[in-house]
C-alpha cells in the first residue's frame, strides 16, 4: 500500500527519478550459487509468514514496472542483499548488530541453526553510492538491480569473526531455529547476489570488504554504548 500511494503520488508530481528499495527476499528458496536478476523465484507457502514480506516485495516491483510502462514514470528497482553498517538497529533482530553487541557486552552470540547458512553484508555506504548513481542513469530506468557485495561468510564464521575483532571471551550458543523464531520458520541457506548487470550498467564496485565492514560497524556500536551506558 505505501509503494501504491508513492506510484500514485509521483504520477502527480513527475520527480525526475524514484528509487524503490526491494529486497534479495523476492529470490524466495536460493539456494545454489549467485542469483541474477531473471533468476526464478520460489517463494514458500502462505501459511509461512517470511514469505508474506517477499510477495510484499515483488508486488510493489510489478506495480512500479507497470507504471514504468504506462505512464514512463523513471523507476529504478534495486534488490538489497543484507545492508549493514553503523546506526543498523538490532530491533528486528539483525544478524550483525545483534553479534556485535552481544560480543561487546560479553553476552553469549546466538547462532540460530547449525550456522551453515550464508549471508553477503554490504556496507551501507558503498549502497548508497551505487543507489545514487543508479537513480542518475536514464538508461537503468525500468530495470531491476541487485545490489550488495558478493563476499559470502557463513553465520557461524561471522560469529566467531565478530568475536575475534572485539577482542571477546563470549561464546558462540546454537539456538534452534524453533526457539528464536517459533514454529514453522523456513531458513534461506545460502544468498548470493550475481552484481553482474549493476556493474556493467554502473561500474559498480563495493569498496568496503566483510572485515572492514565490521570493523567499521564495531567502532560505531562501542562509541555508542560509550555515550550512552544504558543501550544494550
Ligand atoms: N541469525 C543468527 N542469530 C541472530 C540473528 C540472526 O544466527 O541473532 C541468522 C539468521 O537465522 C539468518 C542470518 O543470521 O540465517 C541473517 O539474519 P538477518 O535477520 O540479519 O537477515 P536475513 O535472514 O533477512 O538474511
Amino acid at each position: 500500500l505505501g509503494t501504491d500511494s508513492v506510484l500514485r503520488a509521483a504520477r502527480e508530481t513527475r520527480p525526475d527519478s524514484l528509487v524503490l528499495f526491494s529486497s534479495s527476499e523476492v529470490y524466495g528458496r536460493t539456494e545454489g550459487g549467485a542469483v541474477s536478476e531473471e533468476a526464478v523465484t520460489v517463494i514458500g507457502p502462505t501459511t509461512v509468514p517470511r514469505w508474506s514480506y517477499a510477495a510484499g516485495k515483488a508486488v510493489g516491483e510489478y506495480l512500479a514496472l507497470a507504471e514504468h510502462r504506462r505512464h514512463e514514470l523513471p523507476v529504478t528497482i534495486v534488490r538489497c542483499f543484507n545492508t549493514c553498517g553503523p546506526r543498523q538497529i538490532d530491533a528486528y533482530g539483525m544478524v550483525l548488530p545483534a553479534f556485535l553487541q552481544q560480543a561487546i557486552s560479553g553476552r553469549p552470540l546466538t547462532v540460530y541453526g547449525d550456522g551453515r547458512q550464508t549471508r553477503c553484508f554490504s556496507y551501507v555506504g558503498d549502497v548508497v553510492r551505487g543507489v545514487l548513481a543508479l537513480s542518475r542513469a536514464t538508461s537503468a530506468r525500468g530495470e531491476v538491480f541487485n545490489i550488495g557485495c558478493d563476499e559470502e561468510i557463513s553465520i557461524l564464521d561471522l560469529a566467531r569473526r565478530v568475536r575475534d575483532l572485539c577482542g571477546s571471551r563470549s561464546e558462540i550458543r546454537m539456538v534452534p531455529y524453533r526457539q528464536a523464531y517459533g514454529d514453522g520458520f523456513e531458513e534461506v541457506p545460502r544468498r548470493v547476489p550475481d552484481l553482474a548487470k549493476i556493474r556493467r550498467w554502473i561500474d559498480y564496485r563495493p569498496e568496503v570488504g566483510t572485515t572492514r565492514l565490521l570493523e567499521i560497524t564495531r567502532d560505531w556500536v562501542r562509541e555508542r554504548q560509550a555515550l550512552d551506558p544504558s543501550i544494550p
